[in-house]
């Protein structure tokens, strides 16, 4: 499916139905699309092309599916092939492929060389390239230029080679029965150690059925297996899909209940049970509320119970996270009470594993799916609740196109299905509140902890007044010091938040002032010291660490700033007795690594873990006592309106990590702005208090959701095509100025991150009272650039932007 802007019109000489997926005639190539609904009649003089032939025998997205597509690509300006591509996870049946074959030229050149008496000929790296492409016909060219980098593009320029553009399909996925071919070879020493462990397994369990369990159970790949069957160890034959599994819940979630513990579903409170039948009272058809609960208060399992009464009147449920890979405790837990009618949807499956949860949840075996932001667009039928947890988490905006915000887009699935949609959070977004406020949302609130847990104390120490009496920066104050000795004494754990990763924020010259920035990007590069390499947290451009300042030659470089890393050194320095463990994102890419930290923590074998956000989302950690904010003014900074609102958020939500077990918690918050409202209502966890505050700073700088919002950014690796876009984009608004009243147009002018990934970047902001004249606005903005030949690309347009750095 292309970003192409609009919707083509094609006949089908067979049977087709909405929501199908077709091959079709796209220029001169082969494309995907996906079959909208019978078009009007085309303008006499225009061709209509013939769809060449269906992808699959029934339609992989339902009538609601296709509508909130296209309700998504309207509402935020995405092109519809975009969207769908974004809808639909399955593997792509085509690909392109470039293959390789050698000319009459070619051909000439290489009897030249080989019967050239000059030796130096004979063996050239050009005649190399041309016999191997001799025995290779239709080889890639990719792998032609990793064989034969030097002498490719000499052999191209002597048209010695030709290079065809193919639609190859990718094979039907396949599985296969394994069975040992004949009694266990006497030499199984022989064998690598992959291969020993296929022969071992089968010999162990027998045939198998589905090749894919064996993969599983010896750690091996296909390829594996067809060596062996080459070599007449094991044969190989057509096979049988065995029922597929729930997602894949078991790796690492033997952490989330400590001793195997099964646990059955808590008795409600009061409070949980009020939520509930409110909950139940509602009428058919669609509603949506909002759950404002505080941290503790027994949310997951409102929302467990609501989707079990919704299985069990029939329908389907979904619900998302945000971030499923981080939390397998959510897993086992839905695993554990819905069996195998879960489906988990998320990016940490493999191509393969999504695949078959999509097609358990299309083929209605699976009737419950959990995920993240995309599996919004999961392929259940008869959906009754639509739930959204954690629903202030900005990582349910997408932030490449399709820009969808994955809440809203429940909300609205919700609306098509006629089911509930109910939105949770200790912290909701101003958006969904106001929403609750004017009696768009049905507003549910649980106001305590379970249990009478009392929320955590919150003491706010100042910075400022830490360094004037001390006279020594060092990250903890010696409260928050005391409280961590305290902590270690009494052998209760401890959790810190800060929200930078990496060793220290930023390399500076204290000779000319220079610090070392990203080539793509204009940010400075974060020292990493476990790598010991200067890292763009945007692009993932990454160098050495000079030892001298590369503009200046001065050897007084100074490390700025602390990152997670310097304070899981300093922690182990201060208290070398104590079990000292880091969670950031660095970590998260070590899967294994991640996985076990959680569960080590679980089980009290860390005192204290120190982290950025992804401390604060959704864990449920009994232990936890005391809680350390180490810098709350980190993005409190930021040129951003939602500053605030964030930092808000942050503090309370990890704030709630403390005390949920029976012990009561404590909370130090470290400052340089004790003053700063959000940092003050964050301490006293006062949400109607910062709702109003706030309120008042959007009313009068005219920011959502008092208005509507949407940023436009010309974007280019050439500054001066990002320029000529804004140009182009900032003429169309002038002109059409008298048109649309009420829109407020900031810019153009360099947005805050002015390069990104190597593109320049230069922003408009709209902001308008009227969400629907912002839209026609915009809507005629994407035809005007589509007539100025200005590529979907080069024009970023994001609605409702959650981000406008
Ligand atoms: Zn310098
Ligand atoms: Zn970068």
């Amino acid at each position: 499916m292309a970003a192409i802007r609009y919707p083509l019109t094609y006949c089908f000489p067979f049977p087709v139905s909405p929501g199908q997926r077709v091959l079709v005639p796209l220029a001169n190539r082969k494309a995907t699309g996906i079959v909208l609904g019978p078009a009007s009649k085309p303008a006499p003089g225009i061709e209509v092309r013939e769809a060449l032939y269906a992808l699959d025998t029934e339609p992989v997205l339902s009538a609601e599916l296709v509508r909130l597509g296209l309700w998504i690509a309207d509402y935020y300006l995405a092109p519809p092939g975009e969207v769908f591509r974004a809808m639909l996870p399955l593997r792509k049946e085509t690909r392109q492929a470039r293959q390789v074959r050698l000319t009459e030229q070619g051909r000439r050149a290489l009897q030249e060389l080989s019967a050239s008496l000059l030796e130096e000929n004979k063996g050239s790296v050009d005649a190399a390239l041309l016999a191997y492409l001799d025995r290779h016909p239709g080889v890639s060219v990719e792998t032609l230029q990793k064989r034969f980098a030097a002498a490719y593009p000499r052999a191209f320029e002597q048209k010695w080679l030709s290079v065809e553009e193919v639609q190859k399909e990718r094979s039907r996925r396949e599985v296969l029965a394994v069975r040992l071919a004949g009694p266990l070879p006497d030499r199984p020493h022989r064998l690598s150690p992959v291969a020993r462990r296929i022969i071992e397994t089968l010999a162990r369990q027998g045939p198998v059925e589905d090749h894919r369990a064996l993969l599983e159970a010896a750690g091996a790949q296909l390829a594996n297996l067809r060596t062996l069957g080459r070599a007449g160890l094991i044969e190989l034959t057509e096979g049988r899909a065995r029922e597929s599994q729930p997602g894949r819940p078991s790796e690492g979630t033997e952490g989330a209940f400590p001793n195997g513990e099964v646990r059955l579903p808590p008795q409600l409170t009061p409070a949980q049970s009020a939520v509930l039948d409110a909950l139940s009272r509602l009428e058919r058809g669609f509603s949506s509320v909002l759950l404002h609960g505080v941290t503790g208060s027994g949310k997951t399992e409102i929302y467990l119970r609501f989707m079990a009464r919704c299985v069990e009147r029939g329908r389907s449920a979904l619900m998302l996270v945000p971030e499923i890979a981080l939390t397998p405790a959510m897993q086992a837990l839905f695993v554990s009470r819905f069996g195998e009618q879960v489906a988990l949807l998320h990016s940490g499956l493999t191509e393969r594993e999504r695949d078959d949860a999509w097609w358990r949840v299309r083929r209605g075996q699976a009737t419950v799916v959990l995920g993240t932001r995309s599996a919004v667009f999961a392929p259940l039928a008869n959906v009754g609740a639509v739930i959204v947890d954690e629903e202030h988490d900005s990582s349910y905006k997408q932030d490449q196109a399709p820009r969808y915000h994955g809440r809203d887009v429940a909300v609205v699935r919700a609306q098509f299905a006629g089911a509930v949609a109910l939105l949770g959070s200790a912290t909701p977004s101003l958006e969904s509140y106001s929403n609750a406020r004017a009696g768009k949302y049905q507003l549910l609130k649980l106001e305590e902890r379970i249990g009478g847990r009392k929320l955590a104390a919150v003491a706010v120490v100042d910075m400022r007044q830490e360094f004037r009496e001390t006279h020594t920066q060092i990250p903890f104050s010696r409260e928050l010091k005391a409280e961590i000795e305290a902590q270690i004494r009494d052998q209760a754990q401890t959790m810190l938040l800060l929200n930078h990763r990496g060793y220290s924020w930023f390399l500076l010259c204290r000779s000319c002032g220079q610090t070392q920035r990203c080539v793509n990007c204009s940010v400075a590069l974060t020292y990493h010291r476990r790598e010991h390499r200067l890292t763009c947290h945007y692009c993932g451009y990454a160098t050495v660490v000079p030892s001298v300042c590369p503009a200046c030659g001065s050897e007084y470089l100074h490390y700025v700033g602390e990152g997670t890393e310097k304070i899981e050194q300093k922690l182990a320095e201060l208290f070398p007795g104590a079990g000292v463990a880091r969670l950031d994102r660095d970590v998260a890419r070590r899967r294994g690594e991640f996985l076990r930290v959680l569960s080590d923590f679980r089980r009290g074998k860390i005192d204290i873990l120190v982290g950025t956000q992804l401390i604060a989302k959704g864990h449920d950690f009994p232990g936890v006592t005391l809680v350390g904010v180490v810098s709350a003014d980190i993005g409190l900074g930021l040129p951003d309106f939602r500053a605030a609102e964030r930092s808000f958020q942050l503090i309370t939500q990890v704030a709630g990590r403390a005390g949920r077990g029976n012990a009561p918690g404590r909370v130090v918050v470290q400052t340089f702005f004790p003053d700063h409202y959000a940092i003050r209502l964050a301490a006293e966890q006062n949400y109607e208090g910062f709702f109003s505050k706030e309120m008042g700073f959007r009313r009068m700088m005219h920011y959502p959701p008092v208005t509507t919002l949407a940023n436009v950014v010309a974007q280019h690796v050439k500054l001066a095509r990002a320029a000529e876009v804004a140009k182009e984009v900032g003429e169309f608004f002038t002109g059409v100025e008298g048109q649309f009243a009420g829109i407020k147009i900031l810019g153009p002018g360099p947005a805050p991150l002015a390069r990104v990934e190597r593109r320049y970047r230069i922003q408009f902001l709209l902001k308008s009272n009227s969400r629907a004249s912002l839209h026609a606005l915009l809507k005629r903005l994407v035809h005007h650039s589509a007539q100025s030949g200005i590529q979907p690309r080069e024009l970023m347009i994001d609605v409702d932007p959650v981000n406008i750095m």
